[in-house]
């Protein structure tokens, strides 16, 4: 049996490790969060939760529409159907009308739906990804060991998947080539709903790119919980403020645009170094001859679609090596 290990719990690697898992392999997958799920995730306090990272997803490829009607009868996955608009100036447009799917009760679900009966050795940073005549070994940043493996799929974004493709040049190169833009998000409850006159808004100008009430998506407690996120731009300003401060400065940014907030009853601001790709398509990377490639949403246009296609692909490659 094929022994594999993959590096990153986000969509592209747990789906990439079930597909696996299917075929007959042997399959152990490394991530460095405490949780699966990578920036397919939910900030949870206290009775409040905030889908932080990816806020919907929509799918179109045929590989991916028969998941997708499993987890909706599974009911980890739900239509959501709010009213989005698009902000830009003084003008809200509705938004073009589209399948936008949600993880319920929260956008973690479906992670956890995709980690079921896998292997995940969680809190654990790889650092370095070797090779030797007996297979692949792995390093993690307090100094463990991790292998033998005949296999490994580097499951992360691009800049942090550029140190441990160092065995493999040219597959090094065209991640180096992938540019992620950094993205701070904001999560606040008011007490009353605040005047925002919509579900969801794609925001395109001034500080942010979109802004959620994250209790319109379906499952959500009833609670006036919002989600911010801000522009690459703004987010770069602000990277190294106190995150007190950044969550007031979106605060005073909403106020400016759409007039005075009720109270908060919670605020929180969270920074994702490596949140969005930059729209290009390398494809799946993969050495056939060494066994190792790297995979990930920046594979296949940034999304979480793009993620998930790119799990099965690389599984693919896996398989058609032997
Ligand atoms: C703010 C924000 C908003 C977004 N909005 C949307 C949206 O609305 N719709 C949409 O489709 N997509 C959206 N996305 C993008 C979507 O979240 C990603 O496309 C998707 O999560 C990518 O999946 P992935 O598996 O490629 O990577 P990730 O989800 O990033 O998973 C990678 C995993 O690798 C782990 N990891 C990293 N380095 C190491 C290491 N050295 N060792 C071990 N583990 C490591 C991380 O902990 C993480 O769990 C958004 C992302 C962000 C941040």
């Amino acid at each position: 049996m094929i022994r594999v290990a993959i590096i990153g719990a986000g969509p592209a690697g747990l789906v990439a490790a079930r597909t696996l898992v299917n075929a007959g392999a042997v399959v152990r997958v490394y991530d460095k969060g405490r949780r699966p799920g990578g920036r397919l995730n939910t900030r949870e306090h206290g009775s409040y939760q905030f889908d932080h990272g990816s806020q919907f997803f929509t799918v179109r490829d045929e590989r991916i529409s028969p998941m997708l009607e499993a987890w909706v009868s599974l009911k980890v996955v739900a239509l959501w159907e709010g009213r989005l608009v698009r902000l830009m100036g003084d003008t809200a447009e509705v938004a073009r009308p589209t399948k936008r799917y949600v993880g319920t009760p929260s956008m973690i679900s479906l992670a956890k739906e995709l980690s079921e009966e896998l292997e995940i050795i969680s809190l654990t940073r790889i650092t370095g990804v070797e090779r030797n005549k007996k297979g692949w070994h792995l390093h993690d940043e307090l100094g463990g060991h991790h292998g033998t493996f005949d296999r490994v799929v580097i499951a992360i974004p691009a800049p942090q998947a550029v140190p441990l493709l160092s065995e493999v040049t040219l597959l090094q190169r065209a991640a180096e080539a992938v540019e992620m833009a950094p993205c701070f998000a904001g999560m606040f409850v008011f007490s009353e709903p605040p005047p925002m006159d919509f579900d969801g808004a794609f925001v395109g100008d001034g500080p942010f790119t979109w802004i959620a009430r994250d209790a319109s998506k379906p499952g959500r407690p009833d609670v006036e919980t919002w989600v911010v996120h801000a522009s690459p731009e703004w987010t770069r300003r602000h990277w190294s403020g106190d995150r007190t401060d950044v969550a007031q400065s979106f605060l005073e940014e909403l106020t400016m645009r759409f007039g005075p907030l009720p109270n908060t009853l919670f605020e929180r601001a969270h920074r994702w170094g490596y949140a969005l790709a930059d729209g290009s398509t390398p494809g799946v990377l993969w050495d056939a001859k060494l066994g190792i490639g790297a995979v990930g949403d920046w594979c296949l246009g940034g999304r979480v679609e793009g993620a998930l296609v790119s799990g099965i692909q690389i599984a693919d490659k896996v398989i058609e090596s032997g």
